[in-house]
């Protein structure tokens, strides 16, 4: 009976449940309402949700208090099928509302209520006229080359823009003439005609037919080394997936996924590759969504939230850098874009191609347990050999900006030698901390519990956690005295001091502070082209790029990694070490690489200098398992913060009797805290947590199902802002 058929809606809220609505006046509800959008009044407010289910409620039930739905948006259901699937079983795992993990997988735009985006391509084409008339044109004028082009029909805008330059003149030259028009079709078909690629080697060859032979889901990780050729091994596997006429997606970490990156693709595949980050507006998002949707965009490449794209046609997934921390979503829902690629290609029955140099220690335990194909790629491919690593001790050594000179000797031969330098040192800014040399004060965030990172060259404070800025004091505030200095080394200093000691040779630095405009990145590597020169550097270097004239990487200090707190430290401190060696060398100019630190007898360094990623990756799982920590424990970390530090307390403590009334006795679970974040103050609010344990998934879930529900009632939660991080990576 139709009238007595409800909508049951999630919407975009911080709240657990779905909201009961009558059909829009006039309309009738089905079934196969669910997964379209929907428009509600709420309290005061009009909000856009989903349609997560069709519910019968009976006849006398209190259907009158009910309100009507405003709107049913879309014909069709934007979320269906796997999708939506596969988002029901994300807010499950992450115990998030559904209303959220639906607003979070679709874009602004759409998440706004805004119809779904036309994907339409344009094309110009000749009128009659323009046909009849293109021999009146004055020949050799722009408007007579492109009545020319269109002669043999109408050509996509893309490709005028490869064959003509300045053609949209031209074309509104033509138009005002009623010569030419502009004319929608279904999707852009232009794609320049692919190029070939090297011969694989046997281990690429190898690597691609195990792909090939995969039937339906298979999870493989292509281990292979930097610059091994990983990525014409995707090529590969993304062309057999067209070629079987399936839709192809590819993850690529944060500040992988530059113009170079994408041009490769374009250039090789031969199909219109469409491109989904944060770069582009909202309306390019949402276009690329629609595509997806519809089936037209049949290669993907984007970051993190590219992972939320429809795949009617699904054939392959790809997660480049399977490794890369910007995987993993730190605000709102905080999803793991690898994991959930996994969760997709198992619903979808497609391969996951998990791909790094570097593989994460989750992913390595799941390869060696048989749980995933392990593909290897051993040798560089091509003529690139492995570079050689040279550890230096500067104990005792007088440094300036943090380089012995053994290593600015290192960096004269190269330069003289006519080759790049990359000097690695991961910290932005001038100086980590402004010190008075008087009396020991030092310039501290007032709304964090975090040193002020020096900037300009000393003039400027600022901090990298909140962004709050200041000008540098001229004297110190506790004592009066002008002995201020900045203290330790950041790019900007680093930079000076190699101009300065380099003067003939170009040094360019690049770090989030000289690459926020688009295309900044690429500006700066074009403009050091192939001279002999510096490229100072922070982790926005480390991946992605080639740099094919690199002959010396100087990472100039890496001790602060060493003796960090986060069991995760090391493993990021490796994954790093190695990335940015494998910068060098990576054509067939061989490469070095020099190592400062202060700690040369470290274990960490020894293990990964003599035997490698493996050979470290062997020892930290052995002690992961020893301490109990991931991936043979899974956790989950409940944060929480408020500007009194009370609050937070009090909540955390009534969250950990909610989620474990009776002490822990003989449970899988374990609970630690509440205790203090590890930067205890952020912006001004004071921040604590408590951590669940439990070498059992399951076992963690399931408690987690039930205590989630009562957090949202506790009264002690209405004080603060909480999150539930399953998985965390940072146990910040
Ligand atoms: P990775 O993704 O593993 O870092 P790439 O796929 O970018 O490696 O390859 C590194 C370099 O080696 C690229 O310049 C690429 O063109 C080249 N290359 C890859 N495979 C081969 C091959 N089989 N023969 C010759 N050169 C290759
Ligand atoms: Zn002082
Ligand atoms: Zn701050």
């Amino acid at each position: 009976m139709p009238a007595s058929l409800r909508l049951r809606v999630v919407l975009p809220l911080p709240l657990p449940q779905a909201f009961d609505y009558l059909p829009p006046h006039g309309e009738t509800a089905s079934a196969s309402d669910v997964g379209r959008r929907v428009r509600v009044p709420f309290g005061p407010r009009e909000l856009t949700g989903f349609v997560a289910e069709v519910a019968t409620v009976p006849d006398d039930g209190p259907a009158g208090e009910l309100r009507h739905a405003l709107a049913l948006l879309d014909d069709a259901p934007l979320l269906a099928g796997e999708l939506l699937e596969s988002l029901r079983w994300l807010a499950r795992y992450t115990h998030a509302p559904p209303g959220e993990v639906f607003a979070t997988a679709i874009p602004a735009p759409l998440r706004r209520g805004e119809p779904l985006p036309d994907t339409h391509a344009w094309a110009w084409t000749l009128t009659p006229e323009g046909r009849g008339g293109i021999g009146k044109l004055r020949s050799g004028t722009r408007p007579r080359r492109l009545a020319e082009l269109l002669r043999d029909g109408p050509r996509d805008e893309d490709a005028l823009a490869t064959l003509l330059d300045d053609w949209r003149g031209a074309a509104r030259a033509l138009a005002r003439r009623g010569l030419a028009e502009r004319v929608a079709i279904p999707a852009s078909r232009f794609a320049p005609e692919p190029q070939p690629g090297p011969a694989l080697n046997d281990e690429q060859q190898a690597a691609v037919d195990a792909i090939r032979a995969t039937d339906g889901f298979a999870a493989l990780l292509l281990d292979g080394v930097t610059g091994s050729g990983k990525t014409e091994v995707y090529l590969h596997a993304i062309a057999d997936c067209l070629a079987r006429g399936r839709q192809a997606l590819v993850l690529v970490p944060e500040i992988g996924l530059t113009p170079q990156t994408l041009a490769r693709f374009r250039a090789r595949l031969g199909v219109p590759v469409h491109a989904l980050h944060s770069g582009l507006s909202d309306g390019e998002r949402a276009r690329t969504w629609a595509a997806c949707l519809r089936g037209e965009a049949r290669v993907v490449v984007g970051t993190r939230s590219a992972v939320f794209v429809p795949l009617p046609d699904a054939g392959l997934i790809v997660v480049d850098e399977e490794h890369d921390a910007s995987y993993k979503q730190q605000d709102g829902i905080r999803y793991h874009a690898r994991d959930f690629a996994l969760v997709r290609g198992k619903a979808l029955g497609v391969p996951v191609l998990l791909g790094s140099a570097t593989p994460s220690l989750e992913t390595l335990h799941n390869a060696r347990g048989g749980r995933y194909a392990h593909l290897r790629l051993q040798r560089r491919a091509g003529a690139a050999r492995p570079p050689a690593v040279r550890v230096t001790d500067v104990r005792k050594r007088p440094l300036d900006a943090g380089l012995a000179p053994e290593t600015l000797a290192a960096i004269g031969a190269a330069l003289d030698a006519g080759g790049q330098v990359l000097a690695f040192k991961n910290r932005r800014g001038y100086a980590p901390v402004l010190l008075c040399h008087d009396c020991g004060w030092s310039a501290h965030c007032r709304r964090c519990d975090a040193s002020m990172t020096v900037h300009a060259g000393g003039r400027r404070l600022q901090c990298h956690h909140c962004g709050y800025r200041q000008p540098a004091p001229p004297a110190c505030p506790d004592c009066g005295g002008l002995a201020l200095q900045p203290q330790g080394v950041g790019s900007e200093r680093l930079e000076e001091v190699l101009a300065e000691r380099f003067p003939g040779f170009p040094v360019v630095r690049i770090d989030r502070g000289t690459t926020q405009r688009k295309g900044a990145m690429e500006k700066h590597l074009d403009a050091l082209g192939e001279r002999a020169g510096i490229l100072v550097g922070t982790q926005i270097l480390a991946k992605g790029h080639d740099l094919p004239h690199l002959t010396l990487v100087v990472v100039v200090g890496v001790d602060e990694g060493l003796f960090s707190a986060d069991f995760r430290a090391g493993e990021k401190l490796a994954q790093q070490l190695i990335q940015v060696a494998g910068r060098a060398g990576r054509a067939s100019k061989p490469g070095e690489v020099w190592l400062q630190t202060h700690h040369p007898g470290h274990p960490l360094l020894n293990t990964l200098i003599a035997g490698g990623y493996h050979a470290f990756a062997d020892g930290e799982l052995a002690q992961r398992e020893a301490a109990g920590f991931p991936p043979f424990a899974h956790l989950a970390l409940l944060r929480a913060e408020a500007q009194h530090v009370e609050a937070v307390h009090c909540f955390l403590q009534a969250a950990r009797s909610t989620i474990a009334p009776q002490p822990s006795n003989g449970s899988d679970l374990e609970l630690h805290g509440p205790m203090p974040a590890p930067m205890p103050r952020r912006a001004g609010f004071q921040r604590m947590q408590l951590l669940l344990s439990s070498p059992n998934r399951r076992a963690l879930h399931g408690t987690l199902d039930r205590a989630v529900l009562q957090l949202y009632e506790l009264p002690e939660a209405r004080k603060v802002r909480w999150s539930l991080d399953i998985d965390p990576v940072d146990l910040y």
